[in-house]
């Protein structure tokens, strides 16, 4: 591993957003994949052990199925199923670019991921393989993000990576209020009295519990992944 390396395990949080073209642009958007592909191999070639966790909100939400009227539990697997489409989307632009990858489903589908079996994810990471987790913890109810404090738990991964499209955690909406603060850093319990939403309250107290910092940051700069590995101030970060 480069010596600059920092995390040297990470759980990468990608929410489905960060995919998409532009705000009315597709789902996936090509140019879009393949910048933050780009991001992924760079810090593979450091040797940072990479597991990625990818979110579906693209292409369906269980919640947003509801307000049409579709069963909380339906939308929830419509939910995970984005993931698949999302992560083989990702597999594809990986491996195209000389990455190997192992797509792993909370969801058995054979044909298209292995199941997730953990001791085999550890494996593929020993081998220098970028593991890709799709279909969330498998559950109706849970979010991506719980995925993420839950692989992060079960790999030992020393931090999650959260990109998303904001970057950072403030102390108030800063889309509504022009003063409002970035934190730099800012402990759990800090976090937690202030009411911040870091991430939904499942993830946040499974990170609590297991001591998981979370670095929440954007991904627009086309190094912000390498910046994140090497500990530089970006984003904000949440620890113990
Ligand atoms: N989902 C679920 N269980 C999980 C993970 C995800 O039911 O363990 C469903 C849920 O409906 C969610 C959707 O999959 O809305 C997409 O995941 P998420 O909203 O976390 O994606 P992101 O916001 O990160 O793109």
């Amino acid at each position: 591993t480069d010596s600059r390396v920092k995390y040297k395990r990470i759980v990468l949080k990608l929410s489905g957003e960060v995919l998409r073209g532009g705000k009315a642009g597709d789902p996936i958007d090509g140019a879009t994949l393949e910048k933050i592909c780009n991001q992924v191999k760079e810090i593979h070639e450091l040797g940072v052990e990479i597991c990625v966790v990818i979110g579906g909100g693209n292409i369906f939400r269980g919640l947003n199925g509801v307000k049409r009227g579709v069963d909380r539990t339906t939308g929830d697997y419509m939910g995970m199923l984005a993931t698949v489409i999302n992560g083989c989307a990702l597999m594809d632009c990986l491996e195209k670019m000389g990455v190997r990858t192992r797509v792993q489903s909370a969801i058995p589908m054979n044909q298209i991921a292995e199941p997730f079996i953990l001791r085999r994810a550890q494996r593929h990471l020993e081998k220098g393989r970028v593991v890709i987790f799709v279909a969330g913890t498998g559950n109706p109810y849970f979010t991506t993000d719980t995925t993420a404090a839950l692989r992060a738990s079960e790999m030992h991964a020393d931090i999650i990576m959260k990109a998303t499209k904001v970057d950072g955690i403030y102390n108030k909406d800063p889309k509504k209020f022009p003063d409002a603060v970035k934190y730099e850093e800012i402990t759990f319990i800090d976090a937690l009295k202030q009411r911040l939403n870091v991430m939904d309250s499942t993830a946040f107290s499974l990170c609590l519990d297991n001591s998981v910092p979370i670095l929440v940051f954007d991904l627009g700069d086309e190094h912000a992944i390498r910046k994140a590995v090497f500990g530089d101030r970006i984003g904000t970060l949440v620890h113990g």
